[in-house]
């Protein structure tokens, strides 16, 4: 038998990417309209860890079937380390993507410091007594010319130090090795199969 979650996301992005990078280890992955849960958690939290917890918390109360949620963004030394938690409401109060990228290139150019540091806390709630966090930290620039069309968010722009090329140059295999995402929800499988709930 499969072991089954609840991905606590209204993100379709994210959904597909946990299910991708999830399903390979008999994990079935339920989406929020598969099990009729329609809820917009506040995203009111000070971390990632945070406002992960609070996602999964919320969703455990409604369900008995253990539920993860995803809180991610990007960090930009030349933005002083943010939008961080923020990244999703920063794009959007700035009129989008286009115009985020153009805002971000020209900070880094400024102070010539390209440096950046993508994030995802994965947090896990319904299993244990206290929900549980797995962190993903992936190292990486700020791109000097935008590329790729893959993904979504910020993967036009961000290289990691392990490849060389913006997220959104990287198939959709290869950012599912890469990602932040990747190296939470891969901590979050290794502890599943300590367990014995998956393989
Ligand atoms: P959250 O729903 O608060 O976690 O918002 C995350 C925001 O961070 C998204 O709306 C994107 O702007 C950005 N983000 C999260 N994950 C990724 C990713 O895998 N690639 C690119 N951008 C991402």
């Amino acid at each position: 038998m499969k072991f089954e979650l609840i991905a606590a996301t209204n993100n379709e992005h994210k959904l597909i990417e946990i299910r991708a990078i999830l399903e390979p280890h008999n994990i079935k992955v339920l989406s929020l309209k598969d099990v009729g849960i329609d809820i917009d958690v506040v995203e009111d939290g000070s971390t990632y860890k945070e406002n992960a917890l609070k996602k999964a918390v919320e969703v455990a109360k409604l369900t008995k079937l253990p539920v993860m949620s995803d809180d991610s963004g990007i960090e930009i030394e030349a933005l002083d380390n943010k939008p961080g938690i923020y990244s999703a409401r920063y794009a959007s109060s700035v009129g989008g993507y286009p115009n985020a990228f153009k805002i971000i290139e020209e900070k880094c150019k400024e102070t010539n410091n390209y440096n950046a540091l993508f994030n995802c806390d994965i947090a896990l709630a319904n299993l244990e007594e206290a929900p549980l966090i797995f962190e993903g930290r992936v190292k990486g620039t700020i791109a000097k010319n935008i590329s790729g069309t893959n993904g979504f968010g910020f993967d036009p722009i961000f290289i990691s130090d392990e490849v060389g090329r913006t997220n959104a140059s990287l198939s959709f295999e290869e950012k599912n090795v890469y990602s932040a995402r990747s190296k939470a929800l891969n901590k979050l499988i290794d502890y599943l199969k300590n367990k014995n709930l998956c393989k």
